[in-house]
C-alpha cells in the first residue's frame, strides 16, 4: 500500500530538507569576507571561516596560516593542516563547506615546520589519507624535529612535532594526479630544505587557470645560525627563488596569508590575480636574503 500523495510529498521535501542540512552548498557556505571576520587577528591558532579561492578550491585555514581544500571526482585533497591545536578549526571549516573530512584521500604539504603542519597527525587520524612529501621533509615528518640542515633547527627543537606517517615521497617536478585533477610538486629549498610548492589547473564556470600555492620565501634562522658559513644553503635558497619566480601563476597562495594579502584578495578587496604574482613574490625572497648576506658581511 503506498501512502496518500500528500505524505509522499512531505516526506521528499523532508529528505531535501535534512540533504540540505548536512550538505550545504560550499559556495553558500563559504564566507564572502574572511578579511573582515579576521580583522586584526592573525594567529596560527585563530578560527577563521571557510572562504572559496576558485573553482574546487577552498581556503579552510586559520586567520594566519592557509590550508587548502581541494575537490576533485575521485575525493578530496588537503593541503598543509596549519599547528596542531588548529586542527579541529581546519577540520570543522572543512564540515562547514559540506564536505566529509574522510573523503580526503591525499594530503600534500608546502614545509616542515610546526606552523603549517603541526596538524597532520591528527588529521591523518582524522581522515585516514595519505601524505605526500618532497624529498627533503621526509625525515622531519617522520621524527617531527627538524633536520641539522634547517637555519631554525635551533629555534624549532623547542616546538616538536607529532611524528606523521609518510605514505610517497615525490621528488621536484613529480606530480600526483587525484580524479581530473594533477598536482605539481616543485622543489624549492628557500625557507627550509624540505620546502614546496604545489601548482594545478582550476576551472570555475569555464574559465582556467593554475592556482600556485608558493612556499614561504623567507629565509629566516636561530640567532646563532649564519648563512655566510653554509654556501650550500645558499645556493638552495637562491635556486629556490628561481623555482618560484618561474612557476606558472595565476592564482598566487601562499602559506602565511599575509605573505601575498591572501584574504584581502579573497574578500574582493583586492584582485585575486594579477601578472607576474610570483615574480614579484620571488623578489621580496631574494631582496631580503640580499639584505641578510649584507649584514653578515657586516659581522652583524
Ligand atoms: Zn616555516
Amino acid at each position: 500500500m503506498e501512502p496518500p500523495l500528500f505524505v509522499r510529498i512531505a516526506l521528499s521535501a523532508l529528505a531535501l530538507l535534512s540533504l540540505g542540512a548536512t550538505k550545504p552548498e560550499p559556495r553558500a557556505a563559504a564566507s564572502k569576507d574572511i578579511a573582515a571576520a579576521c580583522g586584526t587577528r592573525d594567529g596560527w591558532s585563530e578560527p577563521a571561516p571557510p572562504a572559496h579561492i576558485h573553482g574546487k578550491s577552498w581556503y579552510v585555514g586559520t586567520c594566519g596560516i592557509t590550508v587548502v581544500l581541494v575537490e576533485t571526482r575521485a575525493g578530496l585533497v588537503l593541503i598543509d593542516t596549519g599547528p596542531k591545536d588548529a586542527a579541529p578549526h581546519v577540520l570543522k571549516n572543512i564540515r562547514a563547506l559540506g564536505f566529509d573530512p574522510r573523503r580526503i584521500k591525499w594530503l600534500l604539504m608546502t614545509h616542515e615546520h610546526f606552523d603549517h603542519v603541526g596538524g597532520m597527525a591528527a588529521i591523518q587520524r582524522a581522515t585516514g589519507a595519505k601524505l605526500v612529501v618532497s624529498p627533503g621533509a621526509e625525515v622531519a615528518m617522520r621524527s617531527g624535529k627538524a633536520v641539522p640542515e634547517d637555519p631554525q633547527a635551533a629555534l624549532l627543537a623547542k616546538y616538536p612535532m607529532p611524528p606523521a606517517r609518510v605514505d610517497r615521497v615525490l621528488r621536484g617536478g613529480g606530480s600526483l594526479t587525484v580524479g581530473e585533477t594533477r598536482f605539481t610538486m616543485h622543489a624549492n629549498p628557500t625557507h627550509s630544505p624540505g620546502s614546496a610548492s604545489w601548482t594545478w589547473q582550476s576551472c570555475d564556470a569555464g574559465k582556467c587557470l593554475t592556482i600556485a600555492y608558493a612556499d614561504s620565501v623567507n629565509t629566516i634562522s636561530s640567532d646563532d645560525y649564519r648563512f655566510t658559513a653554509h654556501p650550500e644553503r645558499i645556493d638552495a635558497a637562491r635556486a629556490g627563488l628561481r623555482t618560484i619566480e618561474a612557476l606558472p601563476c595565476d592564482l598566487l597562495l601562499t602559506p602565511h596569508p599575509g605573505g601575498s594579502d591572501l584574504l584581502e584578495r579573497l574578500s574582493g578587496n583586492a584582485p585575486l590575480t594579477y601578472q607576474r604574482a610570483c615574480v614579484a613574490y620571488a623578489a621580496g625572497g631574494s631582496d631580503r636574503l640580499a639584505k641578510r648576506l649584507d649584514r653578515e658581511a657586516q659581522g652583524q
